[in-house]
């Protein structure tokens, strides 16, 4: 790799979200991997799911050693870049879950998510982390026929798992817009259990937290390779007796992991901050996170200074660099967003946009997460949030540190531990599935929004999509 400036290099990072430009601090590289190193515990990734198992390794066993290597900065993948939605619900296939490990256990991890949500409030808390953490809940809206019908349905099965109106319930448009003004909305579902977050202050405030603690995190150290009790950068090799892989969609750059994951990117924008009327003409309560019930949907927050952050799938999967600073950026996904705020936040029309930017989320075969630990060799992983990894990333990060440390809590039986998805299929079958998954789904809106006719063409993504 080229050496890069100083500067260049801190352009470099705070380019990639609204959320890491906003750092007030240097986001100065800490020093890389010294050389040669032995240590109890080695991770590999500081996103949400290495930094969460090194804080709660580190909690549970002040005396054990525990390293992070990270390829650039702490926070430079999703974690630093998402949507911002700290999020209860299920990552993955109820139905998959349920064929697995039974009913109960899909319960059990609903509620584990929803905890969760409070479980990242209140580390914050104790850690002091400034990072606009507040929990409002989230509204999903239907603004036609065809995602009415949807939004019915989610809620049905929800009602059918055991979830209550506490969990999650049907407001009338009326009773919707008194929580956030959405034009065009015909009914809502409101679930309390969500908060709006700063990612970037969060996962950079985590990794000072790990610091703090006694963890060592090593920046610019790229690792190469990686197996039971070692790991290989070009500064060093780390022995451990645990190897925790938290490199999530980045795995299909490693070695024997190609296939593990469709890396599909999701893409933000981001308005200039609003003035005080505009939010009380929109009628946006603070820390409520809103999303509608299209197939690409959109995902949007009311940002602690004040912004509409909204982001949204679609972007073209490329076949030859799947993960690749260029898929960053997409004129046709952000001329998208912008038609959204223009036509469901219009009092908002005219704000300037001031970023755009995106990341690769990691989707497995079924789409359910899974967290592994092979008690025998010592190694590890978690991933497959399919762009749902805030509160996913707590839940695996914390399971891993139970595992690592024999811990029999209720996190490490919850379904997703120990979960298997098979491979994607060989390119460029995985290519064509990820285009027609984008083509199928942007065509299938546009049929809705004309016609508010349900779209049937998204049957043709039954093998390709997770069962409901
Ligand atoms: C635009 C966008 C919006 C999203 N919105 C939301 C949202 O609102 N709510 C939600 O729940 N989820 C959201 N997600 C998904 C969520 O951000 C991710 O699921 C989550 O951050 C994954 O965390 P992680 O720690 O597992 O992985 P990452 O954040 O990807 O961290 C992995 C780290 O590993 C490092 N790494 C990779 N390879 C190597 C290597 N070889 N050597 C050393 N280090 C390496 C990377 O640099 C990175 O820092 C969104 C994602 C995107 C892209």
């Amino acid at each position: 790799m080229r050496e890069e400036g100083k500067a260049a290099l801190e352009a470099r990072y705070r380019a990639r979200s609204l959320w890491l430009d906003g750092i007030e601090g240097s986001l100065a590289p800490r020093p890389s991997l010294p050389g040669d190193l032995e240590c109890d515990v080695a991770i590999v990734g500081a996103g949400f799911t290495g930094l969460w198992a090194a804080y709660h390794l580190a909690r549970l066993q002040p005396d054990l050693r525990v390293v992070v290597c990270e390829r650039e900065i702490a926070g430079f993948g999703p974690s630093g870049r998402n949507g911002g939605w700290v999020s209860g619900g299920l990552i993955g296939s109820a139905d998959t879950y349920e064929r697995e490990k039974g009913h109960d256990a899909v319960l059990r991890a609903y509620r584990e998510t929803y905890a969760a949500v409070d479980h990242v409030g209140e580390a914050v808390e104790r850690e002091g982390i400034d990072c606009g953490f507040r929990k409002g809940g989230s509204l999903f809206v239907a603004t036609t026929k065809p995602q009415l019908a949807r939004l019915r349905a989610r809620q049905r099965g929800l009602d059918a798992i055991g979830l209550g109106e506490e969990d999650s319930r049907i407001l009338s448009p009326e009773e919707s817009n008194a929580v956030v003004g959405v034009e065009g909305c015909l009914e809502s579902s409101y679930s309390p259990h969500c908060a709006r977050v700063d990612p970037g202050r969060l996962v950079r405030g985590l990794a000072d937290a790990c610091e703090r603690l006694g963890v060592a995190i090593y920046e610019r150290t790229p690792v190469t390779d990686l197996g039971p009790r070692r790991v290989v950068t070009p500064h060093g090799t780390v022995r451990a007796d645990a190897v925790l892989q938290a490199t999530e969609s980045y795995s299909v750059e490693l070695p024997r992991q190609r296939l593990r994951y469709l890396p599909l990117y999701s893409l933000m924008i981001a308005t200039e901050p609003l003035p005080g009327h505009v939010w009380d003409e929109i009628g946006w309560t603070d820390g409520v996170v809103v999303s509608d019930m299209r197939h690409l949907f959109f995902y949007a927050q009311r940002t602690r200074d004040g912004r509409i952050a909204i982001g949204g799938r679609g972007a073209p999967y490329r076949l030859r660099r799947p993960i690749d600073p260029e898929n960053e950026r997409n004129a046709d996904v952000r001329a998208r967003l912008e038609r959204v705020i223009r036509r469901h936040f219009p009092t908002a029309a005219s704000a300037r946009i001031t970023h755009h930017w995106g990341g690769p989320l990691g989707v497995p075969r079924d789409w359910s997460m899974a967290v592994h630990f092979d008690r025998e060799t010592g190694f590890g992983w978690a991933g497959g949030y399919a762009g749902h990894g805030v509160v996913a990333a707590n839940i695996a990060g914390r399971t891993l540190a139970d595992l690592v440390l024999d811990r029999d809590t209720e996190l490490v039986h919850l379904p997703w531990v120990g979960h298997r998805a098979r491979r994607w299929e060989p390119e460029p079958l995985r290519f064509v599935a990820s285009r027609a998954i984008v083509r199928i789904l942007g065509s299938a809106d546009r049929s809705e929004d004309a016609t508010d006719r349900t779209a049937r063409r998204t049957r043709l993504l039954a093998p390709v999509l997770p069962p409901h």
